[in-house]
């Protein structure tokens, strides 16, 4: 999978490494910065696998640092999941573990020196005002009447802001820059706002002013001597007062902006505010839900830290957004568990079968192998016995040649055993086919019947030993490619309904229903499925992570 040697370039990395080579740049250094209102997606992954996987392939380090400037919409949750899903993927931050709210003291500090350098100041315009103030695209902004007050009443005014002597919106601090600047960022934005009775995760009630995101995180990067700060393409327009506020302050590290494109994927959203929504309104059951983008989700799922990095190192690095195939992401995951996952069988839907040769109370251990194309991966028993279950769409009363498994008066091969023939179908009164009459060929384990070719194979499950297991089947969380680019309509009115079916009463080999959460299998000619955490000791629980491809052609050539 993916390594040092075989990560494409892009323009990120010939910039480091033209810097490096130019004695330009010492040691890389970079950052992951989520803000902890949420649980982190798809999207994020592939900032972490930029930023941290930069800093391991030029031997540089990455921080871990959470932009927490907005207490009201934070969580402690939040911050565990975060550090719990980038442990997960296989990136570690050492000590290197900070919170903006740390420099919320430095911050404060940086805004007085702004003040007193009359690059800022405090204005008592309303947050409706400061629009109408701010002009638009094709018009020039306003002068607010409160930019020119004296450099001793701008640090009276913060003081008192500091204090606490002020309401809610009644006032903010704000950059002086150019309420003429053709760019709307730097038509004088603020650097403060004031934020009574809430209690900061970290600071608790120490501040009643919190800085601004445009604020904080260039004096974050600087102070935390980052020399490439990475951020997605909408942060373009906001580069320049980056450089604004670390061209005005004292700090000796100047840290530089590139921009990259954010991560869309067809058929779901990478939002956390609409992940937020899917989950407070119960669209799906928690963060967690294995229909999620979440990293949570994915790892419920079944989806491996390999593949989610594997599938980072294919869609690149660019400077253009586009939207990205889910199949791109499936591909990756398929490739991954084709190689890593054990082979087991399922039965889905299960029609019994009454072997009428086979001794009643026998039973035989048969040798099956873990994995078809690696040997080293062993073998696990599977016990054949008189009665078993086959899928009921494996069998027809009668069908054409193209039917490739198992019809009435016909011979088929179960897997890893023998050659049974159909002789005889039991129907309820209603006409439902309820159990299936055969006889094996003793002579057909691990060989040709004499005489004839019997092509198809189908999966089974031993009746006296296979396991009852639930398992859920996903789809696409939305029926449309990009659920929230639609202007019509609102992104939850393009959920789709059928995203989970749950199957009750699938049967399973006895091997997999012990298995802890987490671990994966390939149940054959149906898909990969994943122990999901909600197994109990008497009823196994399965995700099925995705479905197979060609599962037909690879069986039928492999047995
Ligand atoms: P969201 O819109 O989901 O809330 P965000 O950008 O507000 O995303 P942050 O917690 O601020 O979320 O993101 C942390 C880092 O991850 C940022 O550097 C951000 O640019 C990056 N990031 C977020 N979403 C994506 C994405 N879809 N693709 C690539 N990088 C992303
Ligand atoms: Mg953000």
């Amino acid at each position: 999978m993916s390594n040092e040697s075989n990560t494409p370039t892009n323009f990120i990395r010939q910039i480091i490494e033209k810097e490096l080579a130019e004695g330009q740049t010492k040691i890389v250094h970079t950052r992951f910065p989520p803000e902890p209102n949420g649980y982190l997606h798809i999207g994020h992954a592939k900032s972490i696998c930029l930023n941290f996987g930069l800093a391991e392939d030029y031997n540089g380090v990455c921080n871990l640092r959470f932009d927490d400037t907005n207490p009201h919409k934070e969580d402690q949750e939040y911050i565990d999941a975060i550090q719990e899903d980038v442990r997960w993927l296989g990136f570690d931050w050492d000590d290197r573990l900070f919170y903006s709210s740390d420099y919320f003291p430095k911050l404060y500090e940086f805004a007085v020196e702004l003040i007193k350098a009359g690059k800022a100041y405090v204005c008592d315009l309303s947050a409706e005002e400061v629009r109408e103030y701010r002009g638009s695209l094709t018009e020039k902004g306003k002068d607010s009447p409160h930019r020119n007050r004296s450099v001793e009443e701008n640090l009276e005014l913060f003081e008192g802001m500091k204090e606490g002597m002020f309401e809610d919106g009644s006032r903010t601090l704000r950059a002086k820059i150019d309420m003429g600047s053709p760019n709307i960022n730097m038509r004088d934005p603020a650097l403060y706002r004031i934020r009574h009775g809430v209690v900061h995760h970290q600071t608790g009630d120490a501040w009643c002013i919190y800085p601004m995101y445009d604020f904080t995180h260039p004096i974050s990067d600087a102070l935390e001597g980052i020399n490439y700060s990475l951020c997605t393409l909408e942060f373009e327009d906001h580069r320049p007062f980056y450089d604004w506020i670390i061209d005005n302050i004292s700090v000796s590290c100047h840290p530089r902006q590139i921009e990259f494109s954010r991560l869309n994927l067809e058929y779901t959203v990478v939002s956390k505010r609409k992940l937020t929504q899917l989950v407070d309104e119960k669209v799906v059951n928690g963060w967690d839900d294995p229909r999620m983008p979440t990293l949570a989700g994915l790892r419920r799922r079944g989806v491996s830290p390999a593949s989610i990095k594997e599938f980072s190192r294919r869609i690149g690095v660019t400077k253009v957004d586009g939207t990205i195939e889910m199949g791109a992401l499936e591909s990756c995951i398929r490739e991954d568990l084709d190689r890593s996952a054990q082979r087991r069988m399922a039965v889905l839907n299960p029609l019994k079968v009454v072997i009428t040769n086979y001794p009643e109370e026998q039973l035989e251990a048969i040798s099956a192998p873990n994995h078809p194309k690696n040997e080293s991966m062993g073998a696990r028993p599977i016990n054949f016995g008189r009665e078993l279950y086959i899928d009921r769409d494996d069998f027809r009363e009668s069908a054409n040649k193209k039917f490739k498994r198992l019809v009435l008066d016909k011979e088929v091969r179960l897997r890893n055993s023998y050659v049974i023939r159909c002789d005889e179908v039991i129907k309820d009164e209603a006409g439902e086919i309820i159990e299936l009459r055969c006889s094996y060929d003793p002579e057909t384990l691990g060989a040709n019947p004499e005489g004839r070719k019997v092509k198809g194979v189908i999966h089974w499950v031993s009746a006296k030993e296979g396991v009852k297991a639930e398992l859920r089947l996903y789809d696409r969380l939305f029926n449309h490619p990009t659920p929230d680019a639609d202007k019509e309509k609102h992104f939850l009115e393009h959920v789709n309904e059928a995203s989970l079916t749950v199957i009750e009463n699938a049967v399973v080999e006895p091997l997999v229903a012990t298995e802890e959460a987490g671990k994966s299998f390939q149940f054959e000619r149906e898909g990969y499925y994943c122990v999901d955490k909600d197994s109990t000791v008497g009823k196994p629980v399965f995700n099925r992570v995705v479905t197979l491809r060609d599962s037909w052609a690879k069986i039928e050539n492999s047995n």
